[in-house]
């Protein structure tokens, strides 16, 4: 049993080893798009959810400001997601517009760019199965008047113009999110310890 645990993470190194090498002969191919092809292969292949699918999470200015940050990270451990990528930042209007593209047409559109600016956010990359869709589920709806008690928006917050927390709605809008926010590099490929029992190695 433990040799075969030991062959299994074998596997699996030579398996990211093989990809990172391919990956450095496509320079300028961006990271994350490479992941999202790959994403889309697994899933077409096995059926199976991909163990890297990704999403953006972002606590908004209101989340920051209410010192909500630690629980909202606390309920993404939790639940058995991995932290890659973590940060704190003072958002431009350049990146909040590429950001909020498919919005800039809404009549909320201008004071959703005032209050995403109005402070620091703390924006996060998440790892895990089904991960896109599963946080979307854990923060709740736009409004948090529908939001269901248990989820982020409906535990935190009582109106849209101010809920707390952004997830990606899709796994497309996943890699778009955060190949704007953040930079490959500093997206860590790291190995949690108890993976072996939260998933099937
Ligand atoms: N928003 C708003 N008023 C609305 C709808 C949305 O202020 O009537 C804000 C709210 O902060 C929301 C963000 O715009 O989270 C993006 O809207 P979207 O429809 O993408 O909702 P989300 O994906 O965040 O649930
Ligand atoms: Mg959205």
């Amino acid at each position: 049993m433990l040799q075969l645990r030991v062959f299994n993470r074998l596997l699996q190194h030579f398996y990211w080893r093989t990809q990172e090498s391919t990956k450095s002969l496509l320079p300028g191919f961006p990271s994350q798009l490479w992941g999202g092809y790959r994403s889309t292969w697994h899933r077409n292949k096995s059926s199976l959810p991909d163990v890297r699918e990704r999403t953006l999470i972002a606590v908004k200015p209101d989340g920051v400001q209410r010192r909500l940050v630690g629980q909202i990270i606390h309920r993404f451990e939790q639940r058995g997601f991995k932290l890659v990528g973590l940060k704190m930042v003072q958002v431009s209007e350049d990146l909040l517009s590429q950001h909020y593209c498919e919005l800039r047409a809404k009549p909320f559109y201008p004071s959703l760019l005032h209050y995403m600016t109005s402070g620091p956010v703390v924006v996060m990359v998440w790892e895990g199965p089904n991960v896109v869709q599963t946080s979307r589920k854990m923060v709740g709806h736009t409004n948090p008047t529908e939001a269901q008690a248990g989820t982020v928006r409906g535990d935190f917050s009582v109106h849209v113009s101010r809920n707390v927390v952004h997830a990606s709605d899709s796994l497309e809008g996943a890699q778009r999110e955060i190949q704007l926010w953040f930079q490959g590099k500093d997206l860590l490929n790291w190995e949690c310890c108890d993976q072996g029992n939260m998933m099937e190695d």
